[in-house]
């Protein structure tokens, strides 16, 4: 039975574009996904106001590799998005990442490049070498930027100090002697002209996939006589957690309908470092280029508990995953991929880029 078949859990980018690949190359591929809905955290939907919004967080396309946005572009036209954000100080709000103009404005400056490269050569705390997120903001900006923008917004985010979590997390944040005020500097940045949900439901249009939501993997039948499986939720739930839970960073995500506001904030998203148990407020209107009249946000509440949305990047948790990965690098028939089976703080177009090779290396098994 199924022999022929591969089987994947999960239907967010990493599931889809296996299922997309595997079928394309003449496979059967079953998918499910124990949500009602496709897309992973990548969902949107219209709520009930007609507001396109994303169910899961605001979600942000941009990437370097042509790749990854060719490959996505067979799926949607795009809309062009540069991302922008406002991190909020003392009750006034700042251009974030920190750039010369957030120099500027937070200590009344007037700094050209170069004067901006001698301020932060001046503040900063070189540490050496480079292991965790404190070291990585102090030996950049120095101590007073890292308590402004940086110590609180990660504690909350994380409920651990900058200290505990590894440099990666806050080496996402560049740090700019220039003005250029946009979250990303990706050569491809662009937002899915009808919403994520919409190209995945092309992504997973193929006469070989059979797409099923609301089903749970731990309640599908006869796993053995599917030829491949595919799994692309956490890894330690896919193990019975027989070494103990990976810890995942939770979101709690508070959506609202302002009926009578054009436009909430000036920008797609506005940081909180110091104030509020939310960590930013998003308004998608910025992100989507809907117009409407009204608008709608999101407030990102950090959750111990709750659907794993981060893996949470800190020696004693990779130590952890590698047991899981030791037991995955023995299967011969079955392939983690993504951000919760890999366990790796990935964005949309690196999941997309590993769903690709590991696409390669299934069907050399098959
Ligand atoms: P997921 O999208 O999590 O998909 C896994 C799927 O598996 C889920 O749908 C889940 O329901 C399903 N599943 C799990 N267990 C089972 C089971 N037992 N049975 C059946 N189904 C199961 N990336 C960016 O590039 N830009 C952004 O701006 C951005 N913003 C983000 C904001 C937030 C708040 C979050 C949480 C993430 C953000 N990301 C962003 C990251 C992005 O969401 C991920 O990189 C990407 O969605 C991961 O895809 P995936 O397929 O690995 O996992
Ligand atoms: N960060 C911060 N202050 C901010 C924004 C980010 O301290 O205003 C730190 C924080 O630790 C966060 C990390 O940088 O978790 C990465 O931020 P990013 O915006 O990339 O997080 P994501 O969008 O993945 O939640």
């Amino acid at each position: 039975m199924n022999t022929q078949t591969t089987l994947i859990i999960g239907a967010g980018f990493a599931g889809s574009v296996i299922a997309r690949e595997l079928a394309e190359a003449g496979q059967q591929v079953h998918i499910i996904d124990k949500r009602p809905h496709i897309a992973g955290n990548a969902y949107d939907e219209l709520d009930a106001h007609g507001v396109l919004v994303h169910r899961y967080g605001p979600h942000i396309f941009h990437t370097n590799s042509e790749k990854v946005f060719k490959y996505l572009s067979r799926f949607t036209e795009w809309r062009p998005y540069e991302h922008r954000v406002l991190g909020v100080v003392d009750g006034k709000t700042y251009p974030f990442p920190i750039n010369r103009s957030t120099l500027n404005q937070l200590y009344a400056l007037d700094l050209d490049e170069a004067g901006a490269a001698a301020f932060f050569e001046k503040v900063r705390e070189p540490r050496e070498p480079i292991r965790s997120s404190e070291d990585v903001v102090l030996n950049s900006v120095g101590r007073d930027l890292y308590e402004k923008f940086f110590l609180n917004y990660t504690r909350k985010q994380w409920g651990l100090e900058p200290s505990q979590l590894k440099a990666g997390v806050a080496a996402r944040i560049p740090t700019r002697t220039n003005t250029d005020d946009r979250y990303f500097t990706d050569t491809f940045q662009a937002m899915p002209l009808h919403g994520y949900t919409r190209m995945f439901e092309n992504l997973l249009d193929h006469p070989n996939i059979r797409m099923e939501t609301s089903v749970d993997f731990a309640d599908v039948p006869d796993h053995d006589g599917y030829a491949h499986i595919v799994c692309t939720g956490p890894i330690d739930s896919f193990y019975g957690y027989r070494f103990g839970r990976l810890p995942y960073r939770s979101l709690r995500f508070e959506h609202a309908h302002l009926a009578d506001t054009k436009q909430f904030q000036s920008v797609g998203t506005v940081n909180y470092p110091n104030d509020h148990a939310y960590t930013r407020i998003t308004e998608f209107k910025h992100l989507t280029g809907q117009q409407c009249d009204g608008t709608s946000i999101v407030r990102e509440y950090p959750m111990a508990d709750g659907d794993p949305y981060y893996p949470i990047p800190r020696d004693e948790n990779e130590a952890l995953f590698k047991q899981y990965e030791a037991l995955a690098d023995a299967e011969k028939n079955v392939t983690f991929v993504g951000r919760l089976a890999q366990y790796r703080y990935y964005n949309m177009d690196q999941v997309v880029a590993a769903a690709l090779s590991a696409s390669q290396k299934i069907m050399e098994k098959l």
